[in-house]
């Protein structure tokens, strides 16, 4: 079985979908492995790093791919329309293709898996249970995006983050909230106790309180009847009434903060918006907000993917682009990984081939298409 790797080409993306680490271990395993040149060079893995781990080294995208059974990506292949080259058109007919593929929004594209004869798997579709942690891209992503989120608003505050006691005087302690308690929020609020902010967190899920508690932080919530709690430990859209509730207590609650790291998501639905232009006129000038869901909407009401945004008070509103990417090297490293434990089960030992297992709920949890056709619930009829 060969195994490639293409070098990402879309915009602000430098991670790449398999590490040295990850190349020796298929190897191990009977894998033949072929990477593009220059493939994992904006993670700080070098051609001879993958060499070394007993990788091929392919001289550009389309000898990488031509014989590879399966193709491993960070992101869904480029389209021609999408400004080329068409990446799918490089794969072999009966290649799997693994990677993140945004299906729900590229319906068009699932379907021109089908027709190439590609199966596809979404990465981001690994059912979460217990067994599939390991192959949790979405966790393993936000943990370093809420890392990195925190440092980012430290770059951009004009102040020292801890107290300091100097025979020159007190430095105050900022002050750190953080809105929406996943992964991402929790790796934030404890990335913010480490440098010394005053830490506090809202979420709509009540089975965050302890959480937030056992980081040291405060938790700050409605209160309400309502429970946030949707399907699968997911938050759903709250009432109209609830909203305003929050709105009134955030409303109040960041007049006092320097630092606000917001990560609400609802799965299927835009962002919801929890920071409004009312409460932006209300923070102190020189304060940071970061919006790591600038890219699904926005929690802030002026965030734009991609700009610094600077109120006319004075408060900066982030919206960096693809934030785990921003730490390429151990984001790729852990992407890799996951994908490294997605394919092992399914690796047979005998003769070192694919063998999808169709019965098992990971596999049918990810798998969009098979044998020329679409094949996920969410995706054919009757899905939504
Ligand atoms: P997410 O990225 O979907 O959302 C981020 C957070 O925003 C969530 O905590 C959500 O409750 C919160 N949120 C949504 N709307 C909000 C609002 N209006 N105000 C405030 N907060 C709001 O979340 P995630 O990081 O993907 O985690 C979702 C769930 O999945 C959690 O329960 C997490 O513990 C669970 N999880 C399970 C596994 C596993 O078992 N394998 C792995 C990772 C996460």
């Amino acid at each position: 079985m060969q195994i490639a790797i293409p070098r990402e080409r879309r915009e602000h993306e430098k991670r790449v979908a398999a590490s040295p680490d990850t190349v020796k271990k298929f190897v191990g395993l009977g894998a033949e492995v072929v990477i593009e040149t220059g493939a994992g060079l904006t993670s700080s893995f070098s051609d001879q790093d993958y060499m070394d781990a007993g990788a091929k080294v392919a001289a550009d995208e389309a000898a990488a791919l031509k014989d590879a059974d399966v193709v491993l990506k960070v992101q869904r292949p480029l389209t021609e329309a999408e400004g080329g080259p068409d990446e799918l058109s490089l794969m072999k007919k009966g290649a799997t293709l693994v990677s993140v593929l945004a299906p729900l929004q590229n319906r068009e594209q699932v379907e021109a898996y089908a027709k190439a004869g590609i199966e596809a798997h979404a990465m981001e579709l690994v059912p979460r249970i217990s067994r599939a942690q390991s192959m949790d891209v979405l966790s393993s992503q936000s943990n370093l995006a809420g890392y990195k989120a925190v440092l980012d608003a430290a770059y951009e505050y004009g102040k020292a983050m801890p107290m300091m006691m100097t025979a020159a005087g007190t430095v105050a302690p900022a002050k750190a909230f953080i809105m929406g308690v996943g992964v991402a929020g929790l790796q934030a609020i404890a990335t913010a106790r480490r440098l010394g902010a005053i830490v506090t967190a809202t979420d709509v899920r009540a089975a965050t309180k302890e959480q937030v508690e056992s980081l040291g932080a405060k938790f700050v919530m409605v209160e309400s009847e309502e429970t946030g709690e949707g399907e699968g430990g997911y938050a759903k859209e709250m009432s109209d009434e609830y909203k305003r509730k929050q709105a009134e207590l955030v409303f109040e609650h960041v007049k006092k903060q320097d630092l606000i790291i917001t990560t609400a998501l609802i799965p299927g639905r835009a962002a919801p918006v929890l920071i409004t232009d009312e409460m932006l006129a209300v923070m102190k000038p020189g304060s940071v907000i970061i919006d790591l869901a600038v890219e699904n909407g926005g929690n802030v009401t002026q965030s734009r993917p991609g700009e610094v945004v600077v109120t006319d008070n004075g408060v900066k509103i982030v919206g960096h682009h693809n934030v785990p990417s921003r730490l390429a090297s151990d984001a790729s490293a852990l992407y890799a990984k996951n994908l490294l434990n997605f394919l092992t089960p399914m690796i047979n030992k005998e003769t070192g081939a694919l063998d999808m297992n169709w019965e098992d709920e990971i596999i049918l949890g990810t798998g969009l298409t098979r044998d020329g056709k679409v094949v996920h619930p969410l995706l054919t009829e009757g899905g939504n």
